[in-house]
């Protein structure tokens, strides 16, 4: 379908220019362009109907990962194809880099940008989920020159729906510091190969001297209402160590807390077992980043 008219095109060369074009049009008018993997299809289809489109491509400010003392921080505009390879998140954030690397085809990896994933929050999605297990925050900065940090949990609301106002451009997606034995996995179940999640499930885990689990957080995405986190679960797992027979209790009590819907792709008892086969498999690879192995 065609498109609705759009009177406007804008290609910034920085955040500054970038919100003061934002700053002209009325809330919602004005739309930011990452990679262009969802915003073009709900343009087509005429989802949405912005006036102007601000494309964020040649912002480098936006662009790249990079680690220090306080932790990790990913630009917005940062490409599923640069997160999967990069080597700062490979433990504590692997989750990140694993959802990253099975993210639709190729192509999809190579244009669509984390930020842009998150800010559009489809309900199905692989990156919110991961970034509800692993804690991160969002840098968001206002046409109005203001710039707060929103945790994930606080940051991802309905579907399609997030706590970033019209006028805010995400900046970056940033990760404190992890212990020395943390670690993170994230797995999914499509029907075709990198399709969409039926479910997906990340784990995040902080091991404590003996090995043991002094902190996990589990999320589980491909949910009709968006991804949530297991809180009865992540309890369950406390003071749990590799091969623990409690574990699979643990993901018990997630498929059980855990809202699933049936539809044409799965029933609900089918996406239950999927949160406790592939939270079996995400648990042991986030033990084995958490031991370095
Ligand atoms: C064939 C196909 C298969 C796919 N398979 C999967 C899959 O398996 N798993 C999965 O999770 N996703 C999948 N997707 C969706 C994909 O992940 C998209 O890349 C992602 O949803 C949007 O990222 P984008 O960079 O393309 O953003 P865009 O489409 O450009 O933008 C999306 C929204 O975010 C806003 N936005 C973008 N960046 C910013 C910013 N910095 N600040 C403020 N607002 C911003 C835009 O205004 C827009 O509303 C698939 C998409 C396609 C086309």
């Amino acid at each position: 379908m065609y498109p609705a008219i759009i009177e406007d095109y804008v290609r910034p060369t920085s955040v500054d220019e970038a919100l003061k074009a934002a700053g002209k049009y009325e809330a919602g008018e004005a739309m930011f362009l990452a990679g262009g993997q969802s915003l073009m299809q709900a343009v087509k289809s005429r989802l949405v109907r912005p006036r102007c489109v601000i494309d964020l491509q040649a912002l480098k400010e936006l662009k790249g990962v990079s680690a220090g003392g306080g932790g990790i921080r990913i630009g917005a505009m940062t490409r599923y194809v640069e997160i999967m390879s990069d080597p700062n998140l490979k433990t504590a954030y692997g989750a990140l880099a694993d959802a990253a690397e099975h993210v639709g085809d190729r192509q999809v990896r190579n244009r669509g940008t984390i930020g842009g994933s998150l800010c559009w929050n489809y309900v199905a999605a692989c990156m919110p989920a991961a970034n509800l297990a692993v804690g991160s925050s969002m840098e968001l900065l206002s046409a109005t020159g203001k710039k707060r940090a929103v945790m994930v949990d606080d940051f991802i609301k309905g579907p399609l729906e997030t706590a970033r106002a019209d006028d805010e451009v995400l900046l970056a997606v940033t990760l404190p510091a992890a212990p020395a034995k943390a670690g993170s996995a994230y797995k999914k179940w499509g029907v075709v190969t990198d399709a969409l999640p039926v479910i997906g499930v990340a784990v995040y885990l902080e091991l404590d001297g003996g090995g043991a689990i002094a902190k996990a957080r589990l999320a589980v995405g491909g949910l009709a209402t968006g991804p949530k986190r297991a809180k009865g679960a992540e309890a369950a797992l406390a003071g749990k160590k590799a091969g623990d027979p409690g574990l699979a209790a643990a993901l018990d009590k997630a498929a059980s807390e855990i809202e699933t819907q049936s539809d044409h792709w799965a029933d609900s008892t089918y996406r239950k077992n999927l949160i406790r086969t592939l939270g079996a498999d995400v648990l042991a690879s986030a033990f084995a980043r958490a031991a370095g192995k």
